[in-house]
């Protein structure tokens, strides 16, 4: 699998998959206590890609005894804040030297197209340590004026430290293998915590080669562990282990509240970056080239496996054909095909499962009454291809309108007024993300300001910068990634008093 429609991969992705990838415990590659592997698909053939060492209770338990020791006692914990700025910076420094290796092995083991790893995963995750390396140096206390009313005369001197929370596991989905990993690992890192990172059981081979890296990147060892595996197993025991001081979430709602029931034992902290059902929302006085563009791309993009999907698009009736129309047309146009083909601009969904999921929706939004306006269908019967699909006549009542699909699949809905539609947009138990297309910037702003959701885009969507928080309300999750926020998950406060006189 050297080539493949013309493009030659590079060798040392060849020799990455060609053999049977470890464990990175304490600083070693080890196989799994159990001795057993696991196999990763490529989506757009449904072949085997690679061999992976299967993690579970016994690795986790491993990990997290190196992670407490490096954070205990290891040289990460005396380590200057400059000086672990610096090795985060070094960590963004070789990833965008292998920039085109981790595209391609993004490609092979994800499935989206080559072009979209190449400009958006790679570079947002290289960005993303640069900037968190810079908050290593930065994460500030305060000094505290206090009085004390039952201690009349007396004098003090308090100050809040923030310090690392301590051992953290984090558990990371198949949408954005790498980038999600930089997501949670850059902020631990400038925190100075260690980590067990648990990559998605489909796509760990992007995470695993970003651990070659963090040890050559001289990160202490233990600082860092990967542990692939499934959920259930790997993922289940990082979640409920006693000495995990907090666990790190993305992934499906249903999974998050698993993830807080494990954390019960010891109380952990807990952040989550779990599902969404986005309403994206255009007003006839849009841009409405802009829009529909900007419409097709919120739903289409990564082939709607974004949990901020823009999947609920609701139209002002004067102009809810002509935006439906338009956005039928982008899709129309959408090439779907093998991500590593440069032809393709949409390339298969993650697994089987997955395929199976979203042509379960479609046939669910036909059966309660949905019409399609183009799309609708599963394409050939090699890999886990679906059309880019634009559903009318669907109302607030259907699963397809309600839940979170993670498929190329939009519901549009018409709407007549501003009130309509703030409350409509609200309807969900979602509340991750929101679009909002006008040239009127009062109204914008307003309805930016009622939306329940995380993040709110303005006549764009999907824009994503390290230095902008990302996160939800409501059952879209708690805390936040990204941007200074994100220090929030791995630090803890402590507040020191000391009476002068
Ligand atoms: P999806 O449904 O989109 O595949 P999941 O929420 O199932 O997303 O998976 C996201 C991550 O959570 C993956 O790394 C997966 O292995 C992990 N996971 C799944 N089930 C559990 C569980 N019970 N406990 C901990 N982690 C889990």
């Amino acid at each position: 699998m050297s080539s493949a429609f013309g493009v030659q991969l590079d060798q040392r992705v060849t020799d990455f998959v060609a053999r049977p990838r470890k464990l990175l415990v304490n600083g070693e590659w080890v196989e799994a206590a159990s001795g057993k592997t696991f196999e990763t698909y490529n989506p757009a053939t449904g072949e085997v890609l690679a061999n992976v060492a299967e993690g579970d209770k016994e690795d986790i338990d491993r990990a997290v005894r190196a992670a407490r020791a490096a954070f205990d006692k290891g040289p990460w914990s005396r380590m200057t804040v400059s000086e672990r700025g610096r090795l985060i910076w070094k960590l963004a420094d070789l990833i965008e030297e292998h920039a085109q290796e981790f595209a391609e092995l993004e490609t092979l083991d994800n499935g989206k197209p080559l072009t979209v790893s190449r400009a958006a995963d790679v570079p947002l995750a290289v960005d993303l340590f640069r900037y968190m390396a810079g908050w290593a140096s930065k994460i500030e206390g305060s000094t505290i004026p206090i009085s004390v009313p039952y201690t009349p005369g007396a004098v003090y001197h308090a100050y809040t430290i923030r310090e690392p929370v301590g051992v953290v596991g984090q558990i990371i989905p198949w949408n954005f293998p790498l980038l999600m990993a930089a997501w949670k690992l850059g902020p631990a890192l400038a925190a100075g915590c260690t980590i067990i990172l648990k990559p998605a059981e489909q796509t760990p081979l992007s995470a695993l080669r970003l651990g070659e890296l963090i040890v050559e990147a001289g990160f202490p060892e233990g600082v860092v562990n990967i542990v692939p595996g499934f959920g259930e197993t790997a993922g289940a025991a990082l979640a409920a282990h006693d000495d995990v001081d907090k666990v790190a979430f993305t992934g499906s709602t249903e999974v998050g509240r698993l993830i807080v029931q494990a954390a019960v034992g010891n109380l952990k902290k807990v952040s989550l970056e779990l599902g969404g059902k986005s309403p994206n929302v255009v007003f006839k006085d849009a841009d409405l080239d802009l829009a529909v563009k900007g419409a097709a791309s919120a739903i289409f993009f990564n082939h709607g496996q974004c949990c901020c999907a823009g999947s609920r698009l609701y139209v002002e009736r004067d102009v809810f054909d002509q935006v439906v129309e338009g956005i039928a047309d982008q899709a129309k146009k959408i090439t779907v095909g093998p991500g590593l083909d440069p032809a393709t601009t949409m390339g298969p969904l993650v697994s089987e499962e997955q395929l199976n999921r979203v042509c379960g929706y479609l046939e669910s939004g036909s059966s309660e009454g949905a019409r399609t306006v183009t799309g609708g269908k599963r394409v050939g019967e090699k890999g886990y291809f679906v059309e880019p699909t634009v559903l009318v006549d669907a109302t607030h009542e259907m699963k397809v309108v309600k839940e979170e699909i993670f498929g190329p699949v939009v519901a549009a809905i018409p709407f007549e007024s501003a009130d309509e539609i703030r409350e409509k947009a609200n309807d969900s138990s979602y509340g991750l993300a929101a679009g909002i297309w006008t040239k009127d910037i009062g109204k914008a702003h307003a309805l930016a300001s009622s939306m329940r959701a995380g993040t709110v885009w303005i006549n764009c969507y999907n824009i994503f910068d390290a230095a902008l928080p990302f996160g939800g309300y409501k059952e879209s999750g708690w805390g936040r990634d990204m941007g200074h926020d994100a220090l929030e998950n791995y630090t803890e406060t402590k507040a020191v008093c000391a009476r002068l006189s």
